[in-house]
């Protein structure tokens, strides 16, 4: 390609600084390094963790960077050593690591590895290929999809049908995959059971299907915003609570309906207290509750007794799927029609107005917008 070995010059929404929306700038992205590869991002989708780092989280992230860890793009050039990529590869970056040879790669019991972006915060400079305005602009997650052109480690890259549709299946770089993910892989829901969702954007209508899928005989989704419902009915939920329509806690009303709790709970809000709802509404004896919303500045806390009792509390990353490997087949089963991935796409923007996607999530207008370059 003629800018195979060049710097280019794109367009990419810089975060300079925590809670002040992000700007278009014209950023340099330098050409891959070893066992790096550069991509054309064609489509990302917008989540709430790229709202939680520029709005509410901690700043160890690093600032300023260019957010979005939910894209898919097309391979323009590989860096010395890539064997697994070519340029014209469909392709879709990761946020969690998977080089398989890691003793974490190497175990079954975790989808995390030691390759992975965020175990080595000190370095973000140096890992960097972005400057703009003569800084250095850390790449968010070592992925940062909303910028045209990205550079990303070939372990946080997985080769993807050359049929799928981009601006589709890039939600199965995050969303989707957690909570459909978080259901089967991490909460292990049996058939027969009953599960609570607790927060219904993308992650937690994604664990719904995961729920139903895992062959679910009740689904109660829990949210705050009315207009929610519908939207979780057609996804496999069979019950709807809006916990603003009751005065005792949402635990308690759970219990109630489900004559003891809950053998299933995902929370997928991102609120400690929620956290504990979906804890609490877990039946006591063998109750498994799944945290997924991402939170990394509050504590999250509960009565020792309700674990001691039986119940389990788990936490879930991207689902738990082993990235590279799972991602591809996911895509699969999208286009056999296996799982949804179109139902959640609400709005379409152009990268341009990507502070306008953050305030549609914030105000549950969408479920998620997929911003095309
Ligand atoms: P979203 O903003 O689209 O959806 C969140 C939903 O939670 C909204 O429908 C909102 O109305 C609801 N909600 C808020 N407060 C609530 C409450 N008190 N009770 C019930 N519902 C409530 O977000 P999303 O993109 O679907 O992401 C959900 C969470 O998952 C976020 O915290 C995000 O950071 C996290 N996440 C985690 C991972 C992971 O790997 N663990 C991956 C992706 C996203
Ligand atoms: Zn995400
Ligand atoms: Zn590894």
């Amino acid at each position: 390609m003629a800018t195979t070995g060049k710097v280019i010059k794109c367009k990419a929404a810089v975060a300079w600084e925590p809670k002040k929306p992000m700007t278009i700038e014209d950023i340099e992205v330098a050409p891959p390094q070893a066992h790096e590869v550069r991509l054309k991002v064609v489509a990302t989708g917008v989540c709430h963790s790229d709202y939680y780092i520029l709005y509410e989280g901690g700043k160890e992230h690093g600032f300023p960077c260019v957010l979005g860890h939910e894209g898919a793009g097309i391979v323009e050039s590989t860096g010395p050593g890539v064997t697994r990529f070519k340029p014209g590869d469909k392709v879709i970056p990761l946020f969690v690591s998977q080089c398989g040879e890691c003793q974490l790669c190497l175990s079954d019991k975790t989808n995390q590895c030691v390759k992975n972006w965020t175990v080595d915060e000190k370095n973000m400079e140096s890992k960097s290929r972005f400057t703009c305005k003569g800084k250095v602009i850390i790449q968010f997650m070592g992925t940062s999809t909303f910028s045209e052109y990205t550079v990303v480690r070939e372990v946080a890259l997985t080769k993807i049908s050359d049929s799928a549709p981009l601006d589709k299946v890039c939600l199965l770089g995050c969303g989707i995959s957690t909570g459909y993910g978080a259901a089967i892989n991490t909460a292990k829901v049996q058939p027969g059971s009953t599960c609570a969702v607790f927060g219904l954007g993308a992650v937690g209508l994604a664990a719904v299907m995961g729920c139903q899928a895992a062959g679910a005989s009740r689904i109660i989704a829990v949210d705050i915003n009315k207009d929610k419902s519908s939207k979780a009915k057609e996804f496999g939920a069979t019950d709807f609570v809006n916990p603003k329509d009751y005065k005792k806690p949402i635990q308690e009303v759970l219990m109630e309906m489900t004559d003891g709790g809950v053998d299933f709970s995902l929370e997928c809000a991102g609120n400690v207290d929620v956290m504990r709802c979906a804890l609490e509404s877990t039946r006591r004896a063998w109750g498994v509750s799944v945290i997924v919303g991402w939170v990394d500045v509050k504590d999250v806390s509960t009565k020792p007794v309700d674990l001691i009792c039986g119940r389990t509390w788990k936490g879930s990353y991207f689902g738990g799927w082993k990235s590279v490997q799972s991602v591809p087949k996911l895509v699969s089963d999208y286009m056999d029609k296996k799982i949804k991935v179109d139902e959640f796409i609400t709005h379409t923007l152009p990268l341009e107005k990507v502070n306008e996607a953050f305030d549609l999530m914030i105000t549950g207008k969408s479920i998620r917008t997929v911003l095309k370059m």
